[in-house]
């Protein structure tokens, strides 16, 4: 259908009232995606009598074309102080979450469960109840991810699951709506609402600050939609709610979107243009974290080292970026504004007894400054995640990743300015890339021999519609291929693993606790600066900032465990004292 004529008849629709089957939210996908075909337009006949009774009061009231025009349009950037006019159609009230429960489900990476605070924080300001039981939900999110196949399968099959859920609803009960939210929302827009007729909400990215409308609009049995990307959406003002009361860390998103365009990657066509928050709302909110107890917080982004604060004009004139030895960029230069290491060092100062980590940053441009950061500040995480996807020039090529000639004598370089051999690194692998073969897979072996890599991220590709190796580059290795090799990788990374963690046995390091071990009850777990996982006795010990007092750890304490032994993923040891984060640096 031509947008212009769905525009209208989306328009007539919204005028009858409460019963039309199209959202005009549904209508803004309409209008950004004039493609689209399959969106359903009201049918009179199905309007009920009662819906028509205030038509006249309604159509007085009702939005005018021009209404649409500027809602499509207008930046969605808003302050936490302004107070948002309803559209004419629905009320106040009909926004208002009325203590209806949401249960919010997390699938994929950090950015999503960051994402799933930001909904919750959105939904539960508009009087909605957040529930931890499935079973009385009346409203349920899934925060999806389309990274690989496999991700948006699991989807799929919970929204089976999901609708069993749904059936069961007893008339007498508030009707079960499901909501799809983040990528996968993004990626498959109304293919979703097509297939699984059931999915009442989608909401893109950007796209959560209408989720109060989309749910309203969904109350009255419409499916209703919000897939726009923005430019500028950072949720600045929104402060996410910690979901876990008793949460020692928390996510901090200081970007969102991807301006680089990895031939495999899906991100930035399903999380938009790059775009960064404002320093003064991350501290504000690590304050903030800070004065609630938590003891960590993990900068996000997907290029953290692209972090560019634009917004304080003062500093736009200041010089481009850096880029790492050999590397080159995929965008045209950027330049200006409050870069990275600035963040950091702002961040740090914020509370010396909080851990500070960030991820990822991109290779191509990893500046000496935040390696000089990590150096000098104790509370910043001698952790360095760096993702080389693989170990051979050819692929990193066909994957626009830059040549990989340049990435170990990258890792060399950071590897002493970070501070000798303390410092923690981590990496993604894809296994299989379109044109990959043997004598390449067997270079990213080398590579992680040769690194020896405290964690890794290890993936068998999975290719994705939209991206330039979709369109481009042949999905050339066989599926039974892909997965010996990336098992191959998996058995080295491991090996290789091991070794590196063992050179910890019989050190003392400095553990922040989180709570009891998965395994035993009688064990505690925590992690140490390099974000492994480590093992230990629920034991009493002394607190060196109290002597003579026995305590036990408690979750946001940080002690010092001597380890005694190690694997590929995890440390065991016993505690020794509680101490603080200042206090430890000695001992180190
Ligand atoms: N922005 C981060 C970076 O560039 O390092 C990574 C973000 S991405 C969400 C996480 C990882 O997923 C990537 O580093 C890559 O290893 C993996 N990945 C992305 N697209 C993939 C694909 N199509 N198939 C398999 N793995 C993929
Ligand atoms: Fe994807 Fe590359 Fe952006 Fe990471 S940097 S999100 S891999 S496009």
């Amino acid at each position: 259908m031509h947008s212009l004529q769905c525009v209208l008849q989306v328009q007539r629709s919204l005028r009858w009232g409460p019963m039309a089957s199209v959202s005009w939210l549904s209508l803004r996908m309409c209008m950004a995606h004039s493609s689209l075909s399959s969106t359903t337009c009201p049918n009179p006949e199905r309007q009920e009598a009662g819906a028509r009774k205030d038509f006249s009061s309604r159509l007085a009231t009702g939005p005018t074309l021009q209404h649409f025009l500027r809602s499509a349009s207008a930046p969605q950037e808003k302050l936490s102080s302004e107070v948002e006019d309803p559209p004419p159609y629905l009320t106040m009230d009909e926004l208002l979450g009325r203590q209806r429960k949401v249960y919010l489900e997390t699938y994929g990476c950090q950015m999503n469960v960051n994402d799933t605070e930001i909904a919750w924080s959105i939904l539960q300001k508009s009087g909605y109840l957040r529930t931890s039981n499935l079973q009385e939900a009346d409203v349920i999110l899934l925060v999806t991810c389309s990274i690989r196949e496999k991700a948006e399968q699991t989807i799929w099959n919970r929204l089976h699951q999901l609708k069993a859920l749904k059936t069961r609803r007893l008339r007498s009960q508030v009707p079960l709506r499901i909501g799809i939210l983040g990528c996968m929302a993004e990626r498959l827009k109304e293919e979703i609402l097509n297939r699984e007729k059931m999915v009442d909400v989608l909401a893109g990215p950007d796209a959560y600050r209408d989720l109060p409308r989309l749910l309203a609009v969904a109350e009255s049995g419409q499916q209703a939609a919000n897939v726009l990307l923005s430019l500028d959406e950072t949720y600045a003002d929104v402060m996410p709610v910690q979901t876990s009361p008793s949460a020692t860390s928390a996510f901090v998103s200081i970007m969102r979107g991807c301006d680089n365009m990895c031939t495999y990657c899906i991100v930035p066509f399903t999380r938009g243009r790059e775009r960064s928050r404002p320093v003064a709302s991350i501290l504000e909110e690590v304050r903030k974290l800070s004065e609630q107890g938590l003891k960590e917080v993990t900068l996000l982004g997907q290029n953290v080292n692209s972090f560019r604060d634009n917004s304080e004009v003062q500093f736009n004139n200041a010089v481009s970026t850096n880029l790492s030895r050999g590397f080159t960029t995929n965008y045209k230069t950027k330049q200006g504004g409050l870069r990275f290491a600035h963040l950091l060092d702002q961040v740090s100062r914020v509370d010396p007894e909080m851990r500070i980590r960030f991820t990822s940053p991109h290779p191509k441009d990893f500046p000496d400054e935040v390696l000089q950061l990590i150096h000098e500040r104790d509370n910043i995480c001698k952790q360095i995640h760096l993702p080389a996807q693989s170990g051979s020039s050819r692929v990193l090529e066909a994957m626009r990743r830059g040549p990989y000639s340049c990435y170990p004598s990258l890792v060399i370089h950071i590897m002493p300015k970070a501070s000798l051999e303390g410092v923690s690194l981590s990496s993604d692998f894809i296994a299989g890339f379109c044109g990959e073969t043997e004598e390449d897979h067997i270079q990213t072996v080398s590579l992680l021999r040769e690194v020896q890599y405290n964690m890794g991220f290890l993936f068998a590709y999975s290719m994705r519609q939209k991206t330039r190796a979709y369109h481009r580059l042949k999905d050339d290795v066989p599926e039974e291929v892909k997965l010996r090799r990336l098992e191959e990788l998996i058995t080295v990374f491991r090996e290789e693993a091991t070794k590196a963690n063992q050179t910890s046995v019989g050190c003392t390091q400095l553990v922040l606790v989180e709570g009891l071990s998965k395994r035993s009850a009688t064990d505690l777990c925590g992690r140490n600066d390099g974000n492994l996982k480590v093992i230990f006795p629920d034991a009493e010990m002394e607190d060196v900032n109290n002597p003579g007092l026995r305590v036990r750890a408690q979750p946001g304490d940080y002690v010092l465990v001597q380890i005694t032994s190690a694997s590929s993923q995890t440390l065991k040891g016993h505690v020794l004292c509680r101490t603080t984060l200042k206090d430890s640096s000695t001992y180190c």
